[in-house]
């Protein structure tokens, strides 16, 4: 028989160990804690350092209080905090950090300095420890302020190690927290270098504006709207985007609750409420948005990684979001920047850029059209749908039903301003040309791609994009597929691209807006790379289709045999159906005609 097990309390280098894991996942998540600390000592200036994406070092060096000898050794205790000294004072919390359980965890799975002087002090204090333990204390010549250095991190917990992202990714998550925390406090001076390149040199004393332009020098600030609002005690202050400026995904929402970047789904709602009806579904605003209210009534403690909080009264703050917003947008068009003098020409991106494709292009385009393979009929038999299909060069019969499942059929109009009907010798069937469109798309460019016959098509001149940094580490990571596929990209500096071809096909697409929006659409990494190259399709014809309403009737007739010779012609690369057939004895049955 087995001895039972004895219950021990476990000792604190394990503690810090397994609480290590909850604090910091990732050297992005060690970065966000010294960065927070460093605001908290009152940091006028902090300067960042980082090496290998933050695998090989995390440094942060502010100019703030700084710490005594025994505070050093304090400072690195679980549970050791200056911040507060009883439960109470969380309920009114105005520092960033809390629990006092950072410093001890980081140190707990790295090798760790510290070194740090009070202004008012002499000497400072100099203190190392590896995987928890403390190696060496000791005087140092240090000028005032705190500076904390953590190398290898996880180097004591292979299992951990070993879910680290490569450097480049790692590197896009310590970017985007030095971003939002820089934004959060555009009056602190911050410095970011990594691999010993300067990234970004943010003066201190900086206003939003200047702050917003330094971080996103590529956005179209004509398209901004400032946001100023106090009702009961809860200010919403920011930019928020008008209606214009427009993207697909949230990435560029930014949420600042009391100072602190916070995830915040509430509002998403109020958000929706304020654009209703002046975005297309599924597209998103910039925002910038600042809420200050008093600490009690938000609970920061829900999580150790404080990023998700919690409103005591949502709906005095969805309220209060809403009508800030909705002055915001009724303000009147592209007017007044934010600064007379823009560091970079604006661009705008229109919101359904009637610039993009025309479909009666692209249809040109397609001389070569592919054979058909299985277009599987909706309910008649294969033999039925024949091997013809449009001849290149010859306008398409009007309402020939070669190459479809039909025997006959004829296109009777349009409903909705969007679905096409069609009377066929089985029923009535309907489609949707949008999602059409975007499978004959996607299926003409992944084949380009795979059986490496792309076509590109240089621009006139060639045009330079500047993204935000998310957006432009999603498009490096795809760059390579988008080259074969016949984008001619290549890096421009930090952010920015230069594009200089298009892939046939999409050549009349807005160069700049096409490649957004392929940024926006591609998801984070880590997929295998067939999907990524999917991916980048995907998000080049969701980018590229866009108005397919009042088509005239060829047109229609031409894209829906592309559409049947598609491999899979009965739904959009997003899973949307393309056409819906509904056959006479559906209808006699709805009818009660059986
Ligand atoms: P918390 O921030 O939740 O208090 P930490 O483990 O992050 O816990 O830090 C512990 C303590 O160390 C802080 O309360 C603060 O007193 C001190 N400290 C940490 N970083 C700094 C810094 N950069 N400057 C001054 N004091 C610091
Ligand atoms: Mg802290």
């Amino acid at each position: 028989m087995q001895k039972p097990r004895q219950i021990r309390v476990l000792p604190d280098h394990v503690i810090n160990k397994i609480a290590a894991g909850e604090v910091v996942e990732r050297p992005a998540a060690v970065l966000k804690e010294l960065l927070e600390n460093a605001l908290d000592a009152g940091g006028r200036r902090i300067d960042v350092i980082i090496n290998g994406g933050g695998r090989d070092l995390v440094s942060v060096s502010d100019d703030g209080c700084g710490l005594g000898r025994d505070e050093v050794l304090l400072a690195v205790e679980r549970h050791a905090t200056s911040k507060i000294t009883d439960l109470d004072d969380i309920e009114k919390i105005n520092t960033l950090g809390f629990r006092g359980e950072a410093l001890a965890a980081i140190a707990a799975v790295s090798r760790f300095r510290l070194y740090s002087r009070p202004a008012a002090e002499q000497a400072g204090t100099e203190m190392t420890i590896s995987a928890g333990k403390i190696q060496d204390l000791r005087d140092l010549g240090c000028p005032p302020g705190t500076t904390v250095e953590v190398r290898n991190l996880f180097f004591n917990v292979p299992a951990r190690r070993k879910f680290l992202r490569t450097p480049a990714t790692e590197s896009g998550h310590i970017r985007h927290t030095f971003l939002t925390t820089a934004l959060a406090r555009p009056e602190t001076g911050f410095n970011l270098t990594m691999d010993r390149r300067r990234i970004y040199s943010l003066p201190a004393g900086d206003t939003l504006e200047q702050r917003l332009r330094s971080l996103f020098p590529g956005l179209d600030y004509t398209n901004l709207r400032p946001l100023d609002l106090e009702r009961q005690g809860v200010s919403v202050s920011g930019y928020a985007s008008l209606p214009a400026l427009n993207r697909a995904d949230r990435s560029e929402q930014y949420f600042f609750i009391n100072g602190r970047p916070a995830a915040a789904p509430t509002l998403w709602a109020c958000v929706q409420a304020a654009y209703r009806g002046s975005l297309p579904a599924g597209r998103h605003p910039y925002l910038f948005l600042f809420i200050v209210l008093n600490p009690g009534a938000v609970d920061v403690n829900v999580h150790p990684t404080k990023r998700e909080v919690r409103f005591h009264d949502p709906r005095l703050l969805r309220d209060v979001c809403t009508e800030a917003l909705g002055r915001a947008l009724a303000q009147p068009g592209p007017a007044r920047a934010a600064d007379p003098t823009p560091s970079t020409p604006a661009t705008t991106h229109p919101p359904a850029a009637a610039s993009l494709p025309a479909l009666d292009h692209f249809l040109r385009a397609m001389s070569t059209p592919p054979p058909v393979r299985s277009a599987r009929p909706l309910s008649t038999p294969l033999s039925a749908i024949g091997g013809a299909h449009p001849c290149p060069g010859r306008p398409p019969e009007p309402s020939g039903a070669a190459g479809t499942p039909w025997n006959w059929y004829q296109i009777l109009g349009t409903i909705g301003g969007r679905f096409v009907v069609l009377e066929t010798d089985e029923g009535l069937a309907l489609l949707d040309p949008h999602a059409a469109h975007e499978r004959v798309l996607y299926e003409s460019l992944l084949r380009q791609y795979r059986e490496r016959t792309t076509a590109a098509q240089p621009l006139l001149s060639p045009i330079t994009v500047e993204l935000t940094p998310t957006d432009a580490g999603r498009l490096r990571r795809g760059l390579e597929a988008l080259r074969q596929m016949g984008f001619g990209l290549d890096e421009f500096g930090e952010d920015a691209f230069i594009i200089d071809a298009l892939p046939v096909g999409l050549e009349d697409s807005n160069p700049g807006t096409l490649v957004r929006e392929i940024a926006a659409l591609l998801d984070e990494p880590g997929a295998a790379r067939a999907t990524l190259e999917e991916g980048v399709v995907r998000a080049a014809c969701h980018a590229a289709v866009k108005a397919t309403h009042s088509l005239p009737t060829q047109q229609i007739d031409a894209l829906l045999k592309q559409l049947l010779a598609a491999e899979m012609p009965y739904t959009c690369p997003h899973g949307r159906p393309t056409l819906i057939n509904i056959t006479l004895q559906e209808l006699n049955r709805k009818f009660g005609r059986d």
